[in-house]
């Protein structure tokens, strides 16, 4: 078993996850563009979801221009999705490649930072529904599929707030503890009956659009870029993480 340190500076091969199919919620932006796109670079067939087609297909084209493996595409918004689009999603994913290896679960938002007195519900019903219930909700439907994988890898995102609240992150912060005990659950219950691995990862303050949103006085070149936590994200999802599961992990050491 690796160390922290040692998964934080994992040095993949370029064929890491040659043959594998990976679905990267969020891939249209933030950290799971950039993860979408090193998944594709090291051999992963990526599956994108998002809600934005046009900025999907630009990641598409990315990857592409980068000699990935073809990507497929599926948009999808988290904010109104009723079960029979979870049911749809799994059926295509079967018909399209027979197969899952990983999900990646980047897709979130912020809702508001105020106090708890004067939160919107309607904001706390989206919050929820975007960063606990789809979560929840993808990784059941797609269960059946990533039994079948000899390995497969399932990595929430979290963050310091699920960990420890702090005033005003509201519906946000609820739901990223939902996420911690979603993902101890899933992985206890997987353990014995399947080879199906779960796992989060608190990526820390990344230079991205929801950061600056969170942090709007402060300045985005001092804030570390996806591309900077990408190792962890590798090893979590290639073979040598096998064995690693329930685990909560920070992308940095501080
Ligand atoms: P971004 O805001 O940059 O990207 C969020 C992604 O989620 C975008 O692709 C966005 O699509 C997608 N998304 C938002 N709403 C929906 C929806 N209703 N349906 C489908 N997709 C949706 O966020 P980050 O990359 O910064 O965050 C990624 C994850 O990491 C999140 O779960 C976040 O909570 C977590 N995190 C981030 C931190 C940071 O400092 N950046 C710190 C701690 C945790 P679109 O392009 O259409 O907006």
């Amino acid at each position: 078993m690796l160390t922290i340190e040692e998964m934080r500076s994992y040095q993949a091969t370029n064929d890491l996850l040659k043959d594998k199919v990976i679905l990267v919620t969020g891939a249209s932006d933030g950290i799971g563009r950039v993860a979408a796109k090193v998944y594709a670079k090291h051999g992963a067939t990526v599956i994108l979801l998002g809600r934005d087609l046009k900025k999907l297909e630009y990641v598409y084209d990315e990857i592409e221009a980068d000699g990935g493996a073809q990507p497929a595409i599926i948009p999808m918004n988290f904010s109104s999705a009723i079960p029979t689009e979870y049911e749809q999603l799994a059926i295509n994913i079967e018909q399209e490649f027979g197969r899952l290896d990983g999900i990646l679960h980047s897709a979130g938002i912020l809702g508001d930072l105020t106090p708890l007195e004067m939160y919107d519900p309607n904001t706390w019903d989206e919050v929820m529904k975007v960063n606990l219930r789809a979560p929840f909700m993808l990784t059941q439907h797609l269960l059946p599929l990533l039994k079948r994988a000899p390995e497969a890898s399932v990595i929430f995102m979290s963050s310091s707030v699920g960990r420890k609240a702090r005033a005003f992150w509201g519906a946000y912060a609820v739901a990223k503890a939902g996420i911690e005990n979603l993902t101890v659950l899933f992985a206890d219950e997987l353990a014995n009956t399947s080879k199906v691995r779960v796992n989060c990862i608190n990526p820390q303050g990344t230079r991205t659009a929801m950061r600056a949103k969170a942090y709007p006085a402060e300045d985005p070149s001092q804030v570390p870029p996806a591309e900077q936590i990408m190792p962890l994200f590798l090893f979590l999802m290639g073979a040598e993480s096998v064995g690693v599961n329930g685990k909560s992990f920070d992308a940095r050491d501080k």
